[in-house]
């Protein structure tokens, strides 16, 4: 049988709760849901490090932030490493990523392992982008997202059809900020966007990180994410629903772009007879908040950034419309294309396959627990943490005592989905925390990331 194609699209902070598929109450995505509804969805995929840089490294080497180097935005990464690219490239695959990347440019930064590499500067500009196709700056007259996809059509149509292909197609949008197109400027004009239940948390009831947090919608978005001054007069709550609603209806709309250029990739590759042999993936390389505790942006372990979509067609070996819940993460990518592809996963890689779980038989010894760390202490104000996430508990410890101080959040997702009351310290919940630490202790030790231990 001939190995798979692989189509691997992701996005820069879209969060699941803004997709279709995931059952979204602020917008539709028919064409991302193309994809979920013609395979499986993933409703517990995580991130490993929820922030661009860090979790595009994962992805791309199998490995934890600490292991990559690449554990905040400061970091650039060593393209020297082993990657899934490289791996795939060397078994006979024809690789090219377009788009964002992130990972730092020149040096050994440049982006290794591809027959074909055209990507953004840094964040890139959603408008009349410069380009790096290959080492040559090019600045092009367009909308990112429409010229990411034209690239990644003509590097599609002068492959050769006799090899398989890795295609990463890799967007800029939704990164703040956002800058819809003329195409969608004025959609969502006359209405209002429903309000996140959490809009208004007042972070009581947790510890201090949460309220330290410079990410909130109502005051820590500018008059340039607004691109005017809200009206006179307005304060408080009415002053954080006026400034959501600018918030989210450009951020939806700078997906319904990704979503019209989705629609553009599967339409060619059903139109040249691809669709039945290459492997889709829709994702993006964290969460993100959207009003949900009042904020914008990730980094925290809370579901909302933690959380990544992850939606996957490929017919025949993935059942139409299928869920799964199990816990899969950023880290696996890497293996579980390299498993499709024959191609033997190497012993460094953290990851592990979920090529199985694809076709409905999830291994009984598959994770029930998975590791997170942040590590880009205080920036955005969020403070340094790591911590453990089950089906049911997490448990989140902030490491550093400057500017806020060392300790545990617990929170019991049954009870308490929206993780607005930490039970840590509650009698009831002793055995619970007890449990968890030791299991904690055990992910570290077994990720080989052991510095910033906490004392007992
Ligand atoms: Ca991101």
């Amino acid at each position: 049988m001939s190995r798979p194609n692989i189509l691997y699209i992701m996005s820069d902070d879209h969060a699941s709760h803004a997709i279709g598929c995931y059952g979204s109450r602020i917008n539709q995505t028919p064409n991302i849901d193309r994809i979920g509804n013609g395979g499986m969805r993933f409703d517990n995929c995580f991130c490993t490090n929820s922030i661009c840089a860090p979790s595009r490294a994962s992805i791309i080497s199998g490995t934890y932030s600490h292991i990559n180097g690449v554990e905040t935005l400061n970091d650039n990464f060593d393209g020297r490493q082993t990657t899934y690219s490289k791996l795939l490239q060397a078994s006979g695959y024809q690789t090219a990523i377009v788009g964002k990347w992130h990972l730092g440019h020149g040096g050994n930064s440049d982006p290794t392992g591809f027959d074909y590499w055209n990507v953004l500067p840094g964040q890139g500009f959603y408008h009349n982008p410069e380009f790096i196709e290959m080492g040559v700056r090019k600045i092009r007259p367009g909308y990112v997202t429409d010229l990411i996809t034209d690239d990644c059509l003509q590097w599609l149509e002068q492959r050769d059809t006799e090899r398989p292909f890795c295609l990463m197609c890799h967007h800029k949008a939704p990164h703040r900020r956002w800058e819809p197109d003329d195409k969608h400027l004025r959609m969502y004009d006359d209405i209002d966007i429903p309000e996140p239940d959490t809009l208004f948390d007042d972070y009581a009831n947790r510890g201090a990180a949460a309220a330290a947090a410079t990410l909130r919608v109502e005051r820590d978005l500018d008059n340039m994410d607004m691109k005017e001054p809200p009206p006179p007069g307005l304060s408080g709550r009415e002053l954080t629903s006026w400034k959501y609603q600018r918030y989210i209806k450009d951020y939806l709309r700078v997906i319904a772009s990704i979503d019209d250029n989705v629609g553009r990739l599967l339409d060619y590759l059903d139109v040249e007879g691809l669709a039945e042999n290459t492997i889709v993936v829709y994702t993006s390389d964290q969460g993100f908040f959207l009003g949900d505790h009042g904020w914008y942006d990730k980094r925290f372990m809370y579901e909302e950034s933690l959380r990544m979509p992850f939606v996957v067609r490929y017919p025949g070996h993935v059942a139409e419309g299928s869920v799964n819940d199990d816990i899969v993460l950023n880290v696996d990518f890497a293996p579980t294309f390299l498993d499709c592809a024959g191609v033997k996963t190497p012993d460094f890689m953290q990851g592990r396959s979920f090529a199985p779980l694809l076709e409905g038989n999830t291994p009984g010894n598959w994770r029930d627990a998975m590791y997170y760390r942040y590590f880009m202490h205080n920036a955005h104000g969020v403070y340094a943490h790591y911590g453990i996430r089950t089906d049911r508990y997490k448990l989140i410890y902030y490491y550093m005592d400057d500017p806020g101080p060392r300790e545990w959040e617990l929170f019991d997702l049954r009870e308490d989905p929206a993780e607005l009351s930490s039970v840590y310290g509650d009698p009831a919940y002793a055995d619970v925390a007890a449990d968890l630490k030791q299991r904690l202790r055990d992910l570290r030790a077994y990720y080989g990331d052991e510095t910033d231990p906490w004392g007992d």
